[in-house]
């Protein structure tokens, strides 16, 4: 049996060049960088230096670059960061198909007796910037948008979102894990405040990330304690995964500009090959602003987890959407959001494929994937 790994959206595997470069941290370089003798100054130069290949991706400064232990981390301290230094009657604007780590945040802010504005999205899963526009009118805010959907790859309009955000006076964050690494990113030409990353989405270990914040934004710490990231993130610095994420970073960079269009390449492949076989079957999302890794395919009258199942008994791996609330699959937010109908919805897979992938695996899946489908309707109730 072969194995096909195509959920590079929940996690990638870790590049064989950053497993080596963090081996040292583990087994000779273990000092505290915060120490004031050289065992723990020959750890912090480590840092320094992963702090600017994390820069040198993105178009930041490197002191503007502040590393967490994940995204969820990093989203968690901009929102509450940002709400806790504006002070008081500064709602919270983000849009309905956010990760949990940006609903949680809304959810826990609203329930301090703060505003929260969800923006809504088209069948096709674009915002219309006008509708943010709108919203800011009504008085100081923070401004949380996604650069690019985990769940349909849908690309935002984050230009023209931050730069509205900033003619409006206010503070524009982006979840941009699901893009860094895959698409261009030059924080220098775009006015964004915040921008939250994650190591594990981009080749490096899970346990690391990173909260880009441009200097002069208003930001209290999350997690207080130490002096640590020029008292911006309280904790001794997790030397290895650091050391680690900064070669991942490094390696994205030189890949970028060829991994795209190949990676798109197959991507394609995937669903020419999927559409054509099957009938009833359709692809959610904006189609043109799309990750170039990433296909949300819906397969109708069947659910999702059925389809989950029996492709990883044949050995491939991927993740629907849905999740089985009080005994009964619910479509995600995301694809809810969209509209898509009911019989759509619930069978809905994405695949996200990574540098890794090859033409041969895509072909395997298009030759296994048409007769589970077949199987499966044969069973359904809704054909
Ligand atoms: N934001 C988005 C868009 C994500 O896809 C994820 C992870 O799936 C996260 C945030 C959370 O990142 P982490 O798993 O590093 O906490």
């Amino acid at each position: 049996m072969k194995n096909v790994y195509l959920d590079n959206n929940a996690t990638t595997g870790v590049a064989p060049e950053v497993v080596e470069v963090m081996q040292p941290f583990f087994t000779e370089l273990w000092g505290n960088p915060s120490s004031m003798h050289y065992f723990g100054g020959q750890v912090a130069r480590h840092i320094e230096a992963a702090r600017e290949q994390v820069a040198a991706l993105i178009g930041a400064d490197p002191s503007e670059i502040v590393f967490t232990s994940c995204g969820t981390e990093s989203d968690n301290t901009a929102i509450r960061g940002a709400l806790e230094a504006a002070g008081p009657h500064t709602r919270l604007i983000t849009t309905r198909v956010e990760h949990a780590a940006v609903l949680g945040s809304a959810r826990h802010f609203k329930e301090h007796g703060g505003d929260v504005v969800e923006l809504g999205v088209d069948a096709s899963g674009q915002l219309d910037p006008a509708e943010l526009h709108r919203e800011l009118a009504h008085g100081p805010a923070v401004v949380s948008i996604m650069w690019a959907n985990n769940e349909t790859g849908v690309i935002f309009p984050i230009q023209e979102l931050a730069e509205i955000t900033r003619q409006a006076g206010c503070v524009f964050h982006t979840d941009a894990v699901q893009a860094v690494g895959k698409l261009p990113i030059d924080v220098s030409n775009t006015p964004i405040d915040m921008l939250s990353l994650s190591g594990h989405k981009l080749h490096a270990p899970k346990g690391i990330g990173v909260l880009y914040v441009r200097k002069g934004t208003k930001l209290n710490p999350f997690l207080l304690g130490g002096h640590q990231e020029s008292g911006r993130r309280g904790g001794t610095e997790n030397v290895p995964y650091i050391v680690g994420l900064g070669k991942a970073c490094e390696l994205a960079a030189a890949h970028l500009e060829d991994e795209g269009p190949r990676v798109a390449a197959l991507r394609d492949r995937l669903e020419e090959g999927l559409l054509t076989i099957c009938p009833d079957t359709s692809i959610n999302g904006d189609r043109v602003n799309r990750l170039p890794n990433t296909s949300n395919i819906s397969f109708q009258f069947i659910e999702g987890e059925g389809i989950l199942y029996h492709m990883s008994d044949a050995g491939i791996a991927a993740s629907s959407g849905s999740a089985c609330t009080s005994g009964s699959l619910e479509p995600s937010h995301v694809i809810r959001a969209m509209g898509v109908p009911f019989t759509a919805a619930h069978g809905s897979i994405r695949f996200s494929l990574s540098r890794y992938n090859t033409e041969e695996e895509i072909d395997y899946v298009i030759e296994t994937l048409p007769p589970i489908v077949t199987r499966l309707r044969e069973l359904s109730p809704f054909v």
